[in-house]
């Protein structure tokens, strides 16, 4: 039969009017930078400049926790939790309103498809605010004793991979339990958090109770270094992770950090294969597998691996890869040039080590930076490639006989941030759930998530929860 041909169905960039250039976010208004430094965000998928953005310095810094801390102490901790709500309720409205605007603008500047900000995390986002938003006035119900306090003032740095989302991640329960926050976004993804501080000037925010400082890694230092700081907040890699845990192990702040992973999707002989091979897909091929929880490693069941690898390799070969705007694209670009490389790197690595490489036939545009869907078959636990997160489009299968020696290859990683289980044995999928070392076990699913639910790490994965009324426990006193 002949391949289905698709007619392009972009979505018009006409609802996101970019300035030219953003200054900080601070004590409610754009302000410049104090040493005006400033740098280029581009499309990772075309390498337009979409504006440009200040570097914020370590006196921008002291500015925003000043303002932060002034907030903390003469508006927000001070106000009931049924009037907090009333903000955070506002800002999910507004969210909600200006959806499409988000999506478009975080598509431009991530390279993900707009499918997936437009029905993931735009939608998530808003969701977020309005779980926690819900919690404002419930405290002391939530199981951290009769009056829990808030810590103060957050400091928050968040990656690339889900930029407005993360930012929901940390905002959310940081406003609703009480406390202020100043949140740096990575370089190469600022303009959704930059949106998300004109909506808190749309939604009436006091001053100070949200800052928003662009910048790099030395940023993101300064502020988990400062002082002033009674709480970070980190999404990111596990070397950052331990820098800041090394930064923080002598001072009193309180420390949540959610980092890699390296998680196994478990097929076993059982399961239904057309299923599991669409959670294989969404599990790895899902935001270009720029997700920490992303299912990396597929261990199939001996018995059933050509069924699924056949049927996997021809699901492959219909994914379409390109313009992140146009909604029939299911594979976007690679977020930027350094991560392009380290996915390419690792890829060669796997090679080199004696695993076999395939991708479909797929061309690549000339522009931006892109990388097709990639399988390793025939890969050892000893190769780099299933041991280190590879952040991209990159799956490595390995093969197991039993449901022990499934569990044993699982566990055996650094990392413990989530697994999935496919299999249509109830008693099994809880076998599993209390054997995997993961702080997420899906079951005949994958890269689920819900407001409602606690996320976070076993092991060099991180700690503390994301999510949930788990979620709260990171912005009380307790
Ligand atoms: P980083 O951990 O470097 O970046 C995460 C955030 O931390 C960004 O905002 C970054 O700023 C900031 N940052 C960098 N250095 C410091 C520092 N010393 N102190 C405080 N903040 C800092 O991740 P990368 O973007 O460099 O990605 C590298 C690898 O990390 C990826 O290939 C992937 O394997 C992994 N990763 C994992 C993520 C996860 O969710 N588990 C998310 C992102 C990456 P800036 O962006 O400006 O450098």
């Amino acid at each position: 039969m002949a391949k289905f041909e698709y007619a392009p169905a972009p979505e018009s960039r006409a609802i996101v009017s970019l300035r030219e250039s953003y200054g900080l976010f601070i004590n409610g208004e754009f302000t410049p930078g104090v040493d005006g430094h400033a740098f280029k965000t581009i499309s990772p998928a075309t390498e337009e400049v979409l504006a440009e953005v200040t570097e914020a310095g370590p006196a921008d810094v002291d500015r925003a926790v000043s303002a932060a801390r002034k907030a903390y102490e003469h508006t927000w901790s001070a106000l009931p939790g049924r009037e907090r709500a009333k903000y955070l309720f506002r800002i999910a409205r507004i969210v909600q309103e200006r959806a499409r605007e988000l999506a478009v603008l975080e598509s431009l500047d991530n390279g993900k498809p707009i499918r997936e900000s437009r029905d993931v995390d735009i939608p998530l986002v808003a969701a977020h605010f309005f779980y926690y938003a819900g919690w404002a006035d419930k405290l002391e119900y939530a199981g951290y004793g009769p009056a829990p306090r808030p810590l103060g003032v957050a400091g928050q740095v968040i990656p690339w991979n889900f930029p407005l989302l993360m930012l929901a991640w940390k905002i959310a329960p940081a406003l609703a339990c009480g406390n202020t926050a100043v949140l740096k976004p990575a370089e190469t993804t600022p303009l959704t958090a930059l949106a998300f501080a004109e909506i808190c000037q749309q939604a009436d925010l006091p001053p100070g109770v949200v800052n928003i400082l662009t910048g790099a890694g030395e940023t993101g230092r300064a502020l988990v270094e400062h002082p002033a700081i009674d709480k970070v907040a980190f999404t990111g890699s596990t070397e950052v992770g331990r820098q800041i845990a090394r930064a923080c192990a002598p001072t009193r702040k309180k420390v949540t950090l959610e980092l890699g992973g390296k998680a196994a999707n478990v097929v076993f002989e059982d399961a239904p294969v057309d299923q599991a091979v669409e959670g294989i897909v969404n599990g790895i091929f899902f935001n270009q597998g720029h997700v920490c929880c992303a299912g990396s490693r597929l261990l199939v069941q001996e018995s059933v691996y050509s069924e699924v690898l056949t049927s996997l390799r021809r699901r492959l070969a219909t994914l379409r890869l390109g313009d992140p705007l146009d909604k029939n694209t299911d594979v976007g670009a690679i977020n930027s040039a350094a991560q392009l490389a380290k996915i390419r790197e690792l890829s060669d690595v796997g090679e080199a080590e004696g695993a076999e490489r395939w991708s479909p036939p797929c061309e690549l545009p000339v522009k931006g930076f892109w990388f097709p869907p990639t399988i390793f078959t025939g890969v050892s636990q000893a190769h780099r490639i299933a041991r280190e997160e590879i952040f991209g489009p990159v799956l490595s299968v390995l093969t197991f006989r039993t449901p022990a020696e499934a569990v044993e290859k699982a566990n055996n990683t650094p990392y413990g941030l989530s697994a999935g289980v496919w299999t249509e044995k109830g008693s099994l999928i809880l076998w599993m759930a209390s054997r995997l070392r993961a702080g997420v076990v899906w079951a005949n699913t994958f890269n689920k998530f819900d407001p409602t639910s606690p996320f976070g790490g076993y092991k060099e994965s991180g700690y503390g929860r994301e999510g949930g009324r788990h979620g709260l426990e990171a912005y009380l006193n307790v």
